[in-house]
């Protein structure tokens, strides 16, 4: 594998262009060699890449050397919270959660009610964006579950990559995978999910903001911020 001496150089593009022929566990165990213990791995429990990428690094014996977290945005559903609870149980793990500075009621008192409904933006930047920067304080590397099935805005998804806005290497290691291949992977090692996925919910946010999707549906983001253009929440875009 190859070494990397300078975040923000073409060394990072040339390990992402290496990386392509290595399995997910190799490019993790990658990622914890260069950057551990500087490392997060962000885990929504709203998609099933993320709860693949927790199990793995348990697997790898790993998951003791980066710190694994969720942004709460104090709007998740029953489920999302029950699964984080489910999965500290399960694998003997801490989940870091890292919140908004303002309660959802705070909030509406300086913005407004209901701020998602008429600037999605804004609050998606006040309730993720900002508190995944505290996240990912004193980091080097973040691992997140993004792949380039998921939608187009993420078909260019590297495996390896300079994230500018947060000033960290990003690192997905599945990026390659379909949908199917993290199936097959939850069905074989019996990984905990949210269970609203057998559901028609595909990709879970906020309650206000997620929406179930329709059973013939090929995208399967469908169901976030209805009503709007909006695709993502912030955090995986470029810039
Ligand atoms: S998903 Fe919706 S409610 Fe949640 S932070 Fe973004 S805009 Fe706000």
């Amino acid at each position: 594998m190859p070494p990397v001496n300078n975040a923000g150089s073409a060394d990072l593009d040339r390990a992402s262009a290496v990386l392509q022929g290595a399995r997910a566990e190799e490019i993790m165990q990658w990622a914890v060699e260069q950057y551990a213990p500087n490392i997060a791995l962000s885990c929504s429990f709203g998609g099933a890449s993320g709860m693949v990428l927790v199990d793995m690094a348990v697997r790898l014996d790993v998951a003791d050397k980066l710190e694994v977290y969720y942004l709460d945005t104090g709007l998740l559903f029953e489920q999302t919270y029950e699964l984080v609870s489910e999965v500290e149980r399960r694998y003997g793990i801490r989940v870091s959660a890292f919140r908004p500075d303002q309660t959802v009621d705070e909030q509406a008192e300086q913005y407004g009610d209901k701020l998602w409904e008429r600037n999605p933006d804004l609050c998606c930047s006040l309730r993720k964006v900002e508190p995944n920067f505290a996240a990912l304080e004193g980091k080097r590397c973040w691992i997140t579950g993004v792949r380039r099935d998921q939608s187009r805005a993420r078909s260019k998804t590297s495996i390896v990559s300079w994230k500018p806005g947060f000033g960290i290497v990003k690192v997905n290691p599945l990026a390659l995978w379909s949908s199917s291949q993290v199936w097959e992977y939850i069905r074989t090692h019996q990984v905990p999910y949210n269970p609203l996925h057998d559901k028609g919910y595909p990709s879970l946010g906020c309650t206000v903001c997620t929406r179930k999707i329709e059973p013939d549906s090929v995208d399967p983001r469908s169901g976030r911020w209805p009503g709007f253009a909006k695709t993502e929440c912030g955090l995986h875009m470029n810039g």
